[in-house]
């Protein structure tokens, strides 16, 4: 049975093959997986802890070239409300998060046409000026590909320089699916799959740790999956350097997207964007902005309203990614994408960490999706589920219990 030839590779260290994974995507005895989940939590992290950080989140821009079909956040140039924060509105965003007792901040942006390497440095090197002890988790490696190529520079020298100014770990947002197959249609002008992997790699190899992400629940199938956490355990084996993996579903846009309203755009050949307002033609460039993903996605639950996939279908792929991430020691559930409850359930299938509590999330928000809690919440959630509830750093360094 699978559960016993399962459990007895966990209870011998032995890692998990691709099959074995296939096979547990593909049963519905999920709370057998929840179980194989824990036993594979057990042996990496042995205590009931789960913990949680507290991040000030700051989105230093919306303007993005990208076209990702899932981004209810980005702006072209032209939008209205496209913007760049001024380095004295980030100073502003990071006293106000001290004040909650946060010295930690997620700085992340859309990639912008403009922002090249000086623009980074000063803005790193002020943070660290005023606030030396800030801990400054920033640059997906979408946005450190992108900085590199309109910089010139190449992505080892990136990271260097962003090191010397201050740049202390790196988000793993912007993996999707690391199946290039799949990018090309929810991302179709984000970095390939190798590439991501690559500026992971370069970062790592100069000291600086990272987590790992998965946006799942699109158009890939559990192939695909397992091939994105084959590919993370492969360079983990060589890195060491990702602190946690934190897999979220794919979030429908809720809200009526601005694209399209104001600005439209769409790809023409390779790469080039046309930006347009021509009202007569409004249809037509509706359709076009429209992904294939997401046309597939809607085409398929076109008769009963379905647009994101299921809490069991969360659950079973964070419970398969503890048991086949063999050296991973942390698993995050996403409080944000996820909600609170979900989030406590997934303390039963493998996760040891419950997210961060984001002073003002964006992205997730501006698709309509976004859950929030209070500290205190969170804190009530982990007791609820029988586990104890600590307060951690970025890095899982240091946890203070609360
Ligand atoms: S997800 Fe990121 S890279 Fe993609 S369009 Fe939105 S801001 Fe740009």
């Amino acid at each position: 049975m699978i559960e016993e030839r399962i459990k007895a590779k966990i209870e011998k260290g032995e890692r998990i093959a691709e099959h074995d994974a296939l096979e547990l995507f593909q049963s519905d005895d999920i709370l057998m997986i929840g179980r194989l989940a824990q036993a594979a939590r057990g042996l990496r992290k042995a205590d009931r802890v789960v913990s949680y950080v507290l991040y000030r989140n700051i989105n230093y821009t919306n303007v993005c070239i990208s076209m990702c079909s899932f981004c209810a956040f980005s702006r072209n140039m032209k939008d209205s409300d496209a913007y760049v924060l001024t380095t004295e509105e980030i100073r502003e965003k990071i006293r106000a998060a001290m004040v909650v007792g946060t010295n930690a901040i997620l700085l992340q942006g859309g990639l912008h046409p403009d922002c090249k390497i000086d623009f980074f440095i000063e803005l790193l090197k002020t943070i660290k000026d005023e606030f030396p002890d800030m801990h400054i988790h920033a640059f997906s490696p979408p946005e450190i590909l992108h900085i590199a190529r309109n910089s010139n520079i190449a992505v080892e020298g990136i990271i260097e320089l962003f090191k010397d100014a201050g740049l202390s770990s790196i988000p793993g947002g912007g993996a999707e699916i690391l199946v290039d197959e799949i990018r090309r249609e929810v991302s179709p002008l984000k970095c390939t799959a190798s590439e991501w992997l690559m500026v992971m790699e370069k970062a790592h190899m100069q000291g600086v740790k990272s987590s790992a992400t998965m946006m799942f629940g699109g158009i890939e199938n559990y192939t695909d999956r397992i091939m994105h956490l084959s590919l993370l355990r492969e360079l983990q084996d060589r890195t060491k350097g990702f602190t946690a993996f934190i897999p979220w579903t794919y979030q429908p846009n809720r809200e009526e997207r601005h694209r399209g309203t104001e600005a439209q755009r769409h790809k023409v050949g390779n790469n080039e964007l046309l930006f347009e307002t021509d009202p007569l033609d409004l249809k037509m460039k509706e359709e076009a902005k429209i992904s294939t993903c997401r046309r597939l996605r809607e085409m398929e639950h076109a008769n009963q309203g379905i647009t994101e996939t299921s809490a069991v279908d969360y659950l079973k792929t964070l419970a398969i990614a503890r048991i086949y991430l063999d050296n991973f020691i942390h698993i995050e559930a996403s409080l944000v994408t996820q909600g609170p409850k979900i989030a406590q359930l997934a303390l039963e299938f493998g996760a040891d960490d419950i997210g961060s509590i984001m002073m003002e999330e964006n992205v997730v928000r501006a698709a309509g999706n976004s859950y929030i809690a209070t500290e205190a919440e969170l804190i009530y959630l982990i007791k609820e589920a029988g586990y104890i509830p600590a307060k951690r750093d970025v890095l899982y360094n240091q946890y203070t219990m609360v």
